[in-house]
């Protein structure tokens, strides 16, 4: 397996842009450099720990954990953990590590008969191809799924406009070329490849845009425009400690006139399987399974975070503030406890592989964002005013530097402690950072709204209203 040459395959001829500028290599860009080295850590997690981060495939070779097809709920529990330490290197602020990606390629592979043939290729045969491919060269692949929202009321078939999704151009005997943006794609800046496809939705006279593929971050053609960095550079750690660690780039992705060759076509002009993709392959299963793993490890961060204040600001005696640490706990013991239900109520389906339970994933998916961001509230009102009367570290090395020692340390903290304590609460609180955190905990996986709406048309809705039906029963005439 290769876990060494993460940083040097992402130099390459790539197109990714920076603040108007070409980045020259994405490896050593600041910008990038916090989550650069989560997934160099992810490598050598499969290194050091080699028998939770790695298994081995059907013909003996080792492969990446989140590449094993679940074949019990042992399975499952093994993935999880192995998900787990890997949201622990960034304490779950890193949404899109290679872990999320394989998790759904491993399940598109195993189910891809749906996928079906046509005369220029098999598409089915393609996906269990790119899953032998990511196995062998332990590829990080990003994701673009969602497509700019450029005129609401127009199909993208019946839309004018270049740039409204990812569209088929023309094909030859070798494959097809592909035009157009998706809106959102999280690391791809320093991903080997991303997988580009779409969410439910599609509708008759959509062909063109009903495609799904993947193709390497270097191809020709393809750009990314990152947005405004997070991090504040290598000097301001003090001054914003998950910032520069953990900003996990996003970007916005351009592709004019790119190849694709066939072998990476996977769906292709075909508006129902194009809907299908995400659903009937259990993909959707198998992502939601590594972040609900994720979610825990920053629930636990959040935790932790309100812990530590009320412990070393000395909160902890007070009844209110006990209250609020004790609904922060239980919020966190749902939260796992839902991540066990998805793997105990899995099941196996024809092909021997078993699919995290959907409703519990659809709960936590839908209960989470709210947890998440009742725990910041908690947060911020544990430290208001001590979070917004911060010096930075220049003002410590500066000529008050004395000064500031004495006067704003407590009796628990110095004062050096009790200021980087309150930063990184700022940052997962206030900052830009943390804001787009919270943003990414409520949408990442599509509006909670939209899963709450799948939920209700998923579920069995038959003991509960049995239950019911009983009740009605038991009344008199
Ligand atoms: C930080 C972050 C990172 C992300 N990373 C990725 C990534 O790497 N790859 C990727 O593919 N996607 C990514 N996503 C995209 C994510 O999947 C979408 O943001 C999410 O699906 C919500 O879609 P939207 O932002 O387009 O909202 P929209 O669809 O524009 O919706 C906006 C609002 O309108 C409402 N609305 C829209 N349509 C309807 C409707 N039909 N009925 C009722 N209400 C409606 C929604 O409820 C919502 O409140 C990321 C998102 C975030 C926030």
């Amino acid at each position: 397996m290769d876990v060494e040459s993460y940083s040097k395959r992402i130099d390459d001829n790539r197109k990714v842009y920076l603040d108007g500028e070409i980045v020259k290599n994405v490896a050593t860009e600041p910008a990038f450099l916090g989550a650069v080295n989560v997934i160099n850590s992810y490598y050598r997690l499969q290194v050091e720990k080699p028998e939770t981060h790695t298994t081995l495939d059907r013909s003996g070779n080792a492969i990446a954990a989140s590449l094993s097809i679940p074949e019990s709920v042992t399975d499952l529990q093994s993935k999880r953990r192995h998900y787990k330490e890997i949201a622990d290197l960034s304490f779950g602020m890193l949404g899109r590590t290679p872990d999320f990606m394989n998790a759904a390629i491993m399940s598109w592979a195993v189910h891809s008969e749906f996928l079906g043939d046509s005369s220029a290729t098999s598409y089915s045969q393609n996906m269990k191809d790119y899953y032998r491919l990511c196995c062998e060269r332990n590829l990080f692949v990003a994701h673009g799924a969602i497509n700019p929202k450029i005129d609401r009321n127009a199909s993208l078939g019946s839309s004018e406009h270049p740039f409204c999704g990812v569209k088929v151009i023309h094909t030859n005997e070798e494959g097809i070329v592909v035009s157009g943006a998706k809106m959102i794609v999280t690391l791809a800046p320093i991903a080997d490849e991303i997988m580009v496809f779409n969410m439910p939705g599609l509708k008759p006279g959509d062909e063109d845009f009903a495609l799904a593929f993947a193709l390497p971050i270097a191809s020709p053609g393809l750009q990314l425009v990152c947005r405004k960095p997070l991090s504040r550079g290598g000097e301001a750690s003090f001054d914003y400690p998950l910032a520069n660690l953990f900003d996990e780039i996003d970007s916005y992705m351009i592709l004019t006139n790119v190849f694709v060759p066939w072998e990476r076509v996977f769906v292709f002009k075909d508006v129902m399987r194009s809907n299908q993709f995400y659903d009937r392959s259990f993909a959707r299963n198998h992502a939601g399974h590594q972040g609900a793993a994720r979610a825990i490890s920053k629930g636990e961060f959040v935790a932790g975070v309100a812990s530590k204040i009320a412990q070393d600001l000395e909160l902890s005696l007070s009844p209110n503030v006990q209250e609020q640490l004790g609904e922060i706990a239980s919020d966190l013991e749902a939260a796992k406890a839902l991540v066990e239900r998805s793997e105990n109520q899995s099941q196996a389906d024809d092909s021997g592989t078993f699919n995290p339970d959907i409703a519990a994933i659809h709960a936590l998916r839908i209960n989470f964002p709210r947890m998440y961001s009742r725990a910041l509230e908690k947060i911020r009102s544990l430290a208001p005013g001590s979070m917004m009367a911060l010096p930075t570290e220049a003002d410590f090395k500066g000529s008050n530097g004395n000064l500031l020692r004495e006067a704003l340390g407590s009796t628990n903290l110095n004062a050096m402690d009790r200021v980087k304590l309150l930063n990184l609460a700022w940052d997962l609180v206030g900052e830009g950072f943390g804001q787009r955190q919270l943003t990414y905990e409520i949408y990442h996986a599509g509006d909670p709204t939209i899963i709450a709406r799948s939920q209700f048309r998923g579920y069995d809705w038959e003991k509960p209203r049995q239950s019911v039906s009983l009740s009605l029963s038991n009344i008199d005439d």
